[in-house]
């Protein structure tokens, strides 16, 4: 069973909606478990304090290695990848969430306030992952959010589509234009090749339509994508 296990001085907040829809049947089904452990537990004084004012100077609070590091040794004793949810992080990618998901689970620590201790990083071995360029207060929703991403690659959670194969950034491509009936919306019709029944035309329709969005929308991802097919296309090197 994949299994998820969130540090967390907000425990309350899942499994939130993680609970609901997809990713709340495939755990009622048993094919992946949530844990979200209260770091605050781990604390040693009356006050169970979790953060401290900044070595240094400046605003805001920082959280105590110590506390943390407690935390972490208590749950993390597999080879489960331990992360820390973070905007310095390395930007999460659906290659990166099918590694996460082919394995045994993960170990997600949340941070609040101006951060962690930068030694409790380096001393538990944490890999930073950040969920894209702006700042959330705080790491639960980031780590909802890798969670989910995770959990509906696991064999069994989604239907049909089991292997996402086709979706948005498998191939380096956005997804086609979806379309479901009513055949005519508002003097809108549904391109009229989808309704013609030849597979080979509708697949050929839609791999031109991703590649034509993904080439006006997102040129970063175009390039490696062009990139990537001029690989495909080279004979292989002379000996
Ligand atoms: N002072 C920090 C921001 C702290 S935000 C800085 O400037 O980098 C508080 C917490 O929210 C972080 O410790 C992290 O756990 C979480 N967080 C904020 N933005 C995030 C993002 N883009 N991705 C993942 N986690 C994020």
């Amino acid at each position: 069973m994949w299994r998820a296990t969130v540090l967390t001085i907000f425990p309350d907040m899942f499994p939130g909606p993680l609970g609901a829809s997809l990713a709340g049947k495939a755990s009622a089904k048993g094919l992946w478990s949530l844990a979200a452990v209260d770091i605050r537990d781990f604390a040693t004084d009356r006050h169970r304090m979790v953060d401290d004012t900044p070595a240094g100077g400046g605003p805001g609070m920082v959280m105590k290695p110590d506390v943390l590091g407690r935390a972490i040794d208590a749950v993390a004793a597999d080879d489960r990848p331990r992360l820390l949810m973070s905007p310095r992080g390395e930007p999460l990618t659906q290659a990166r969430v099918r590694d996460l998901a082919g394995g045994h689970g993960i170990v997600a620590v949340c941070g609040r306030f101006e951060g962690v201790d930068e030694r409790v990083i380096a001393g538990r071995g944490l890999a930073e992952v950040s969920i894209g360029d702006y700042v959330l207060s705080g790491g639960e929703i980031a780590a909802m959010v890798l969670i989910d991403a995770c959990v509906r690659l696991i064999p069994g959670v989604m239907g049909k589509e089991a292997s996402g194969a086709d979706e948005s950034f498998a191939a380096n491509l956005i997804e086609y234009p979806q379309f479901t009936r009513p055949q005519l919306w508002e003097g809108r019709a549904i391109p009229e090749v989808l309704m013609s029944g030849d597979h080979g035309k509708v697949d050929a329709w839609r791999r031109a339509e991703a590649e034509r969005m993904t080439r006006e929308r997102r040129p970063d991802l175009w390039a490696a994508y062009r990139a990537r097919k001029d690989r495909a296309k080279k004979p292989p090197p002379k000996r």
